[in-house]
């Protein structure tokens, strides 16, 4: 299938999991994970009404994105931050870093945006799905690495992202969603100053839908709209 036909599955599937959960699909934003796919082929989704890049590993957003600029509208950066490689990141601009998890990350990444006169909205990556060898702050730990993150003053906690468990459990890839909606629930109620819970980033190819009903308004899809990846 080309993938102007895969984009336009997509859309329609995110419609009628958006209807069945009563929201407007309008609010759920569909960045197009890019990793691995040649600069032509991400021209082409790009001019098939696709708006949003995101990138998992810096060297390589480092050789892809300048040659893309003036083509999307925003690039992500949704892989683990190793902090030896922010100031590189930070030259591609990224709308949203969708994976701060460790305050150290953070405080280096705040150090660089305040010599360099920059802010940078972030999500924070939660591990909902309790694998020991997986990215992403434990719940119980989240509204406290919040807490800290924010008072540093150049970075803007926007929201939560998760990774499910990859497993075809239904049940626990929603629980995992549950667990991380209930999370954005409780943080947006206690009203920590300078945190906004705006973003809520997770689904993917396998699990989408099940994210659109738990309230998802930014899914991450690769496999779904360039199919599966060579490595
Ligand atoms: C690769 C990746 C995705 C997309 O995965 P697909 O299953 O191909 O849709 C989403 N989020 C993150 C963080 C990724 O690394």
């Amino acid at each position: 299938m080309s993938l102007y036909e895969n984009i336009e599955i997509i859309r329609e599937r995110v419609n009628k999991a958006a209807i069945k959960a009563n929201r407007d699909p309008i609010d759920i934003k569909l960045l197009a994970v890019t990793k691995t796919r040649s600069i032509e082929t991400i021209e082409e989704a790009l001019s098939n009404n696709i708006e949003f890049i995101g990138e998992n590993k810096v060297q390589e957003a480092e050789d892809k994105i300048p040659l893309l600029e003036g083509k999307f509208k925003e690039f992500h950066f949704i892989g683990h931050l190793q902090s030896n490689k922010i100031s590189k990141l930070m030259k591609l601009k990224p709308t949203l870093i969708h994976s701060i998890d460790k305050y150290s990350t953070a405080n280096k990444l705040n150090n660089y945006l305040k010599q360099n006169l920059l802010t940078q909205d972030v999500l924070i990556e939660v591990n909902t799905s309790d694998e020991v060898n997986k990215f992403g702050i434990h719940p119980d730990e989240t509204v406290k690495l919040i807490k800290a993150i924010s008072q540093l003053e150049n970075i803007k906690v926007k929201g939560l992202m998760t990774i499910s468990m990859f497993t075809h459990n239904e049940k626990i890839i929603r629980g995992s969603f549950i667990k991380l909606g209930k999370l954005f629930n409780e943080i947006k109620v206690a009203e920590i100053p300078d945190v906004e819970m705006k973003y809520l980033s997770m689904g993917m190819t396998n699990d989408f839908e099940i994210a659109i009903e738990e309230g998802a308004n930014i899914i991450r899809l690769g496999t779904a709209i360039f199919g599966a990846r060579n490595y």
